[in-house]
């Protein structure tokens, strides 16, 4: 295809705004998808997305649309690229960005602009991409087309006129937004006689394919049956097939510049096709690789143990076919004298983590305990030594120079009667402000830097709480804080437990440490002895609290009489003692560690 008939571009939208509804009307509009096989939301195709309604993973789709407002017009050929909506995977939404030349900004007219709208149109911005502000759900009767429109136009720097309403559910306007496209993106540029560079955007596992990945050429042609080699790696492969997605992937003879598509080599991992990587001829290639490739980074970790512990091998299978899928999950084996054999999982961030438990769960049939969330540490010794720590229980103990944490700078928007308990809530977090804007007279747009730590820990949710479920939240990783972190300890009975153990700020210490002692008291039952739980810090106790010692034994209470009754109460007993871990000489019911470990 001629370069000049190409538009590459992208939706941003904040969840629920109607994304997919809207990809659903383009596909229609465009012939690609015939009525009678349209289902909503077609292109969200696993499981959790449809459910949860968001969008894991991109895909890319070729359009062919003649605009409706020229006679005789060419048709173009319009690539649409879905970016994963949420903030875990910013990396890859701004490698999707980087595909495209221009975005579609997409606000739900009864809703306006959220946190996770601002946030993807800073990126799109970033890199440079022409804006097209929409407003969608015009025929709720609840929009405000006038009032959004002049919000949305205030932030892209248009005049309101030029914000274009659409509704994706009745379709009124998408023929319009799809002549805007054609009109308002420009076409890509690339040298066509160059040695081929393609920049890869995603890299999807598919079971019967291998590894399928999606790339965007930038300069030159790929050709079927051509060696490449990854540019990151060095590492050569064949290409088996390349080809376009309509939706449905369909194999061609090559790809060229400006085009958007799928390849497959056969590999099997995704961690070989590695999205922001470039890719380019074995013989004669480019020697230089398109900017911005990025190792993915895992932000958030826990340690995820089975139930029964001899679903271990099964935990290992699951983690193993679910890394084929996904380069940022890593996980290494771990073992805790409270909870057994299991793993130390690193993941993006929260979503992430969620997404991933759930499918070990649903799609594994396994039964899992995760410790409570935690992020890298960065401990610097007085001897110069330096530590990254993934596990709280393993945070050196001696002579600590300095700690680094991970900070964040997020993005909230909320309705301005807020402000206060917004500004409370980031204060109390350890937050930063760095600056805040009203985006119309009644609502904001708030800055802050924060800890990951404290994000990771509950805040979601009690911003939710503390605005009526108004406001929204978005935040991007911008590098480590040095900051005054203690290891709080929990012990049994004089054993730690290092399932319990976790990293905070010197004046949350005691908060945390009289929190977890006082529910672990109330969890745990009467053993035959005396079992002091403590809290400490190196060898400081700061919380306590005794669970006292059973008097009588149980059968005490069957006055020998009955014995078909002692034997019940007996068999109780030791199905109890099977769902008991001991921990040093305690027993704790697996429920305690569970209610511990969830209620955060
Ligand atoms: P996404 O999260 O941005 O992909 O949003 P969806 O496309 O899944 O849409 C979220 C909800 O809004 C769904 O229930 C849609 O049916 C609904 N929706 C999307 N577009 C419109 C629209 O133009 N009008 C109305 N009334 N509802 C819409
Ligand atoms: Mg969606």
């Amino acid at each position: 295809t001629d370069p000049a008939l190409i538009r590459n571009f992208c939706i941003i939208a904040h969840i629920d705004h109607g994304k997919s509804t809207l990809a659903d009307r383009m596909l229609q509009l465009t012939g690609v998808v015939e009525q009678r096989q349209m289902r909503a939301q077609y292109l969200d195709r696993m499981d959790i997305e449809r459910e949860r309604g968001i969008t894991i993973k991109s895909q890319a789709v070729r359009l062919p649309w003649a605009r409706t407002d020229e006679e005789n017009g060419q048709t173009h050929i319009l690539n649409m690229i879905d970016t994963p909506g949420h903030v875990d995977f910013t990396y890859e939404v701004s490698r999707s960005l980087a595909a495209c030349e221009g975005c579609i900004l997409l606000v739900d007219a009864a809703q306006g602009i959220e946190a996770q709208t601002l946030a993807n149109l800073y990126l799109a911005m970033e890199h440079d991409l022409q804006i097209i502000p929409v407003l969608n759900k015009i025929d709720l009767p609840a929009a405000q087309p006038e009032k959004f429109a002049a919000e949305l136009a205030n932030l892209v720097g248009c005049e309101p006129e030029d914000v274009l309403k659409v509704s994706a559910k009745t379709g009124v306007g998408v023929d319009e937004l799809l002549d805007k496209v054609v009109r308002d993106v420009p076409a890509p540029v690339g040298v066509k006689d160059a040695p081929a560079r393609a920049m890869i955007f995603d890299s999807v596992y598919d079971a019967y394919r291998g590894v399928v990945t999606y790339v965007k050429v930038v300069d030159g042609t790929l050709n079927k049956r051509e060696r490449i080699r990854m540019m990151s790696t060095g590492a050569a492969h064949e290409l088996l097939e390349i080809g376009t997605n309509s939706p449905e992937m369909k194999a061609a003879d090559g790809l060229s510049v400006g085009e958007v598509g799928y390849l497959i080599t056969g590999v099997k991992d995704v961690r070989q096709s590695k999205v922001g990587d470039t890719i380019t001829q074995l013989n004669k290639g480019a020697t230089e690789a398109l900017g911005g490739y990025k190792d993915p980074k895992p932000m958030v970790f826990s340690g995820l143990y089975p139930l029964d512990g001899s679903d271990y091998p099964e935990l290992r299978e699951a983690l193993d076919k679910l890394q084929l899928n996904d380069a940022a999950l890593v996980y290494e084996p771990e073992t805790s004298a409270a909870l057994g054999f299991g793993f130390r999982v690193g993941f993006l961030g929260l979503l992430h983590l969620e997404v991933i438990r759930e499918r070990l769960e649903r799609e594994f049939g396994l039964e899992l305990i995760a410790t409570a969330p935690n992020v890298i540490y960065g401990v610097t010794m007085e001897d110069g030594t330096e530590h990254e720590v993934t596990n709280p229980s393993e945070f050196p103990t001696g002579k600590i120079a300095e700690v680094q944490e991970p900070v964040v700078r997020a993005t909230i928007l909320t309705p301005s009667e807020f402000i206060g308990a917004v500004m409370e809530l980031c204060q109390n977090r350890r937050g930063n402000l760095l600056g805040m804007d009203y985006l119309s007279e009644d609502r904001v747009e708030i800055r802050y830097t924060l800890p990951l730590a404290e994000v990771v820990f509950d805040f979601f949710d009690q911003l939710k709480s503390k605005t009526r479920g108004y406001a929204s939240l978005d935040y991007e990783p911008t590098g480590e804080q040095v900051a005054d972190l203690v290891k709080v300890d929990i012990l049994l009975h004089g054993d730690q437990v290092d399932a319990f153990s976790a990293i905070c700020h010197k004046d949350k210490a005691y908060a945390y440490g009289v929190r977890l002692v006082s529910k672990l008291r109330e969890l745990i039952p009467r053993q035959a002895f005396e079992v002091p739980v403590q809290a400490a810090i190196g060898s400081r106790v700061i919380a306590r609290e005794t669970i006292r010692a059973i008097r009588k034994d149980v059968l005490a209470k069957c006055y020998g009489g009955d014995i078909s009754r002692k034997r019940k109460l007996l068999e109780k007993q030791k199905e109890g003692k099977k769902r008991m871990k001991m921990v040093g000489s305690v027993e704790v019911p697996q429920e305690a560690f569970i209610a511990v470990l969830s209620s955060d």
